[in-house]
């Protein structure tokens, strides 16, 4: 027997037992325009626009302690303790600051030397960029002391861990598939070799399950301003467990992370804690922006947001097999949400054209060469309604064959 066909009627009943429908009213969203792209950039908090002009205000006046009321000194803290809960970690285990990119620096930096002399790192193939050209300019200074060796699937990761081994930095989310790992399971195949783990969360982090802590990896990084919503260019996170912290001094040593910032001591002596990775002076400006979030975060039940993703992205999948299927649109995103990060990704014809068209008709969402089409789906704003909406809106494109139109043959990344 076949399953009776989803309808508009199925996305309004789910909205109306959704226990986090109200979430949405604290972002400010533009009406009409469904917001696809949480993989990119996250939406805005309504109380951005008030922190925003505050800070303005205290730059005319040049007002010190415009800075001290605003607590810049504290905030990567702050922010990091808002939103370690989602991300599986405690108070004091996380701070903000910096891009992933750096991040990733300090982390593999820091891994490398406590194992130090093990010499090998290992990462995926498919990893994001940034992340392996950090391990590769970490290689080129190192003059041949450092290498780094690729696998493709977690099982080649676990095969991988030796002792030569130092650390595996590995994305948690592949950024083109939506494929996430098993963090616990190859983080313990690590330990069994005595190799540190460093997982970039950027694709999880405030859309499906993250247990940094459960799964017992000694470092994590990732992106704000994706699925965490720090706004445009906004502050990265890193993540340490206490004793790998304590460990050994952050390569990226600086007065921030030192243990009496104000004491202007000429010798570094580090913080205890995540708190030494701070380097340098928090970004003050992009950390108003964020601040919003420590009245947004705090405030939800990490298992419900995840089951509400889960509800979203399951309803997406079911219908674009229904609507799009017979269309050329093919999921190929894993079915399971378990296996599965903030995105739904599908093969599409013309799929550059697709998401140009899509944008031109109110969908928001991303290209990645050669055919993938994502939906970065962010459980904050996102409806069910929106779900079968996009859907609707894209099936049109198709059908109609709106995509082949001469002005959405320019394709932009
Ligand atoms: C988005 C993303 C980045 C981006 O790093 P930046 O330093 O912010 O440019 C890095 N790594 C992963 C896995 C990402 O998804």
């Amino acid at each position: 027997m076949l399953a009776k066909p989803l309808t508009l009627k199925d996305a309004i009943a789910l909205d109306a037992a959704d226990p986090l429908a109200h979430l949405r009213d604290l972002f400010e969203l533009k009406p009409g325009t469904i917001f696809m792209d949480a993989n990119s950039i996250g939406p805005m908090p309504k109380a951005v626009r008030q922190s925003a002009e505050g800070l303005l205000d205290d730059w005319v006046a040049l007002r010190r302690r415009g800075w001290s009321n605003r607590q810049w000194l504290d905030m990567p803290s702050r922010l990091g303790d808002a939103i370690a809960p989602m991300i599986g970690a405690g108070p004091g285990e996380v701070v903000v600051c910096d891009s992933t990119t750096i991040n990733q620096f300090k982390a593999v930096a820091h891994c490398l030397a406590i194992n130090h002399p093990r010499s090998v790192v290992l990462s995926q193939n498919g990893n994001f960029p940034t992340d392996v050209h950090v391990i590769q300019g970490m290689i080129e200074a190192s003059r041949g002391r450092l290498s780094l060796r690729f696998i493709d699937t977690e099982q080649e990761a676990i095969a991988a861990m030796d002792e030569t081994v130092a650390v595996a930095a590995l994305s948690h989310v592949d950024y083109r598939s939506g494929e996430r790992w098993d963090m616990k399971r190859v983080t313990e195949a690590a330990h069994a070799k005595g190799v540190l783990t460093v997982w970039d969360t950027s694709h999880s982090a405030g859309a499906v399950p993250v247990a940094l802590r459960e799964s017992r990896t000694d470092m994590a990084i990732g992106c704000g301003y994706k699925y965490l919503c720090t706004g445009p260019g906004g502050p990265a996170y890193i993540y340490a467990r206490q004793e790998i912290a304590d460990a050994v001094w952050p390569a990226l040593a600086g007065w921030m992370g030192h243990a009496d910032v104000f004491g202007f001591t000429r010798d570094f002596a580090p913080h205890p804690g995540v708190k030494r990775f701070i380097a340098g002076t928090p970004a003050v400006a992009a950390n108003e922006l964020a601040k919003a979030l420590l009245d947004i975060w705090p405030k939800i039940d990490p298992q419900k947001l995840w089951a509400r993703h889960r509800s979203l992205t399951d309803l997406l999948i079911q219908l674009l097999d229904q609507e799009c299927g017979s269309l050329g649109i093919e999921v190929t995103s894993p079915r399971d949400h378990d296996r599965r990060g903030g995105n739904v990704s599908f093969r599409s014809p013309g799929a550059g054209s697709v998401v140009e068209a899509l944008i031109d008709h109110g969908v928001v969402s991303s290209f990645r060469k050669p055919d993938a089409i994502r939906f970065g789906v962010s459980p904050l704003v996102i409806s069910h309604q929106d779900i079968h909406e996009t859907v609707a809106r894209l099936k049109r494109i198709l059908v109609e064959d709106i995509w082949k139109q001469p002005k959405y043959k320019k394709v932009s990344v």
